[in-house]
């Protein structure tokens, strides 16, 4: 097996897993970013092939933490491809951002199984992960909570006896503010979630639901359904992940603690279910799980997902690569809170033109160019 983005938030909880059972597992390669120690420590711990950082500048460190031990040693971003396109039964896509997509897709090119926490890979290139899937034989599990919840609901069931999909949202650290507070939200206050403990990045996410707004695309690009079937409501104590409502009324949930653990163990073990430590809910002590309609003048960025999920062709890889630089000059204090969902806004209504119909065959080259313009954009955009 090998994980892409060890050292990250979900990388360690599939260590943590892995190494309850470390005699079960064969591993190829870990990749991480700047925490040269703590890849060094794991691929030791692991007796992984290789361990790569994706920064050139972090080889010299990485090696002398593993001069010795024999295993391999590299850097930069085609090392992180390299090391994908390993042979491996089991790959974790939990890479951050845009940059996860190329490893992945080398990963599946070698069949197998590519477990894919790495969201963004669905939201720019959702119909080329599924025909690189295809083409390759390989299988996509996936391991955001909501969408493994939803995939737990779908087994043995028709797709088309599914009425609805309802993915649930905990509403983010300022569900409860004022709407006019939000433009005075500082990087701290963002950066702290009421009920999942997550990087830094998807933390500020769920505050402004550009979390939740990827997981609406995700959905629609994973299961195919339309985005008219896709649902959200706001679930504050974060115990329900997802709901799937059918032909005959019965809507199945999916109700567990806010672990990622979970659905990263659905995926080590998949088919079977294997033993995960996570907590087991007292549902007596929980007392009551609560709900209310999202509101879309405090989430601007559904409203966003709706005209991606519309829209489809590069206008996925536009809005993440859009989001992704605001949310760079948020945690940068370039721009305020609330301005990062109307930079995503001016630059999808910037680049629409560059947008192609749904049906396009889209590869990784369009991709990658939508992504490189539409950053540049937003960029421009910012300096304004
Ligand atoms: P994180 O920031 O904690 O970790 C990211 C990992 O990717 C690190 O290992 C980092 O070194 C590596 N990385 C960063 N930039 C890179 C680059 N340019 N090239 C190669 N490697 C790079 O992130 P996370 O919270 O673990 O999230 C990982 C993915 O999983 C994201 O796509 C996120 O949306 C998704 N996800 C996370 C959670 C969660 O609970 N954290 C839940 C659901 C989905
Ligand atoms: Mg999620």
């Amino acid at each position: 097996m090998t994980v892409l983005g060890a050292t990250g938030s979900i990388g360690q909880s599939t260590l943590d897993l892995i190494a309850r059972a470390p005699e079960a597992y064969d591993v190829v390669a870990l990749t991480g970013g700047r925490n040269v120690e703590q890849l060094a420590k794991d691929a030791i711990a692991l007796n992984a092939d290789i361990a790569v950082t994706c920064f050139d500048g972090c080889f010299d460190a990485l090696s002398a933490l593993l001069a010795g031990t024999g295993i391999e040693v590299a850097a930069g971003d085609a090392a992180v491809i390299e090391a994908a396109g390993r042979p491996a039964d089991w790959t974790m896509s939990a890479i951050i951002g845009a940059a996860g997509l190329p490893p992945g897709l080398r990963a599946m090119e070698n069949g197998g199984t590519l477990a894919l926490a790495n969201k963004e890979s669905l939201v720019t290139a959702g119909p080329l992960l599924l025909a690189t899937a295809k083409a390759h034989g390989a299988t996509i599990l996936p391991v955001d909570s909501e969408h493994s919840a939803v995939f737990q609901a779908l087994v043995g069931e028709d797709l088309a006896a599914v009425e609805r999909v309802i993915i649930t949202a905990s509403g983010g650290a300022f569900r409860d503010w004022p709407i006019e507070e939000l433009a005075n939200a500082t990087l701290e206050q963002a950066s702290s979630h009421p009920n999942w403990d997550m990087g830094q990045r998807i933390t500020i996410d769920s505050a402004s639901m550009f979390n939740k707004a990827m997981e609406l695309i995700e959905t629609k690009e994973f299961f195919g359904v339309a985005p008219s079937m896709i649902e959200t409501i706001i679930h504050p104590e974060s115990m329900i992940h997802a709901m799937v409502g059918f032909t005959d009324g019965a809507l199945m949930a999916h109700v567990g603690p806010p672990d990622m653990r979970h659905a990263i163990g659905y995926a080590l073990h998949w088919p079977e279910r294997g033993h995960v430590p996570v907590e087991r809910l007292d549902l007596a002590q929980l007392g009551q799980l609560t709900f209310r309609a999202p509101d879309d003048a405090r989430y601007p960025a559904l409203a966003l997902a709706r005209r991606v999920m519309e829209q489809g062709g590069l206008s996925g890889a536009v809005f993440n690569a859009a989001k992704e630089r605001a949310l760079d000059g948020f945690i940068d204090g370039r721009i305020g809170f609330v301005t990062m969902a109307s930079v995503v806004e001016r630059v999808m209504d910037n680049m629409s033109s560059d947008i192609s119909p749904q049906n396009a065959t889209l590869t990784l080259e369009d991709i990658e160019q939508a992504d490189h313009l539409a950053r540049v954009r937003a960029d421009e955009c910012m300096a304004q």
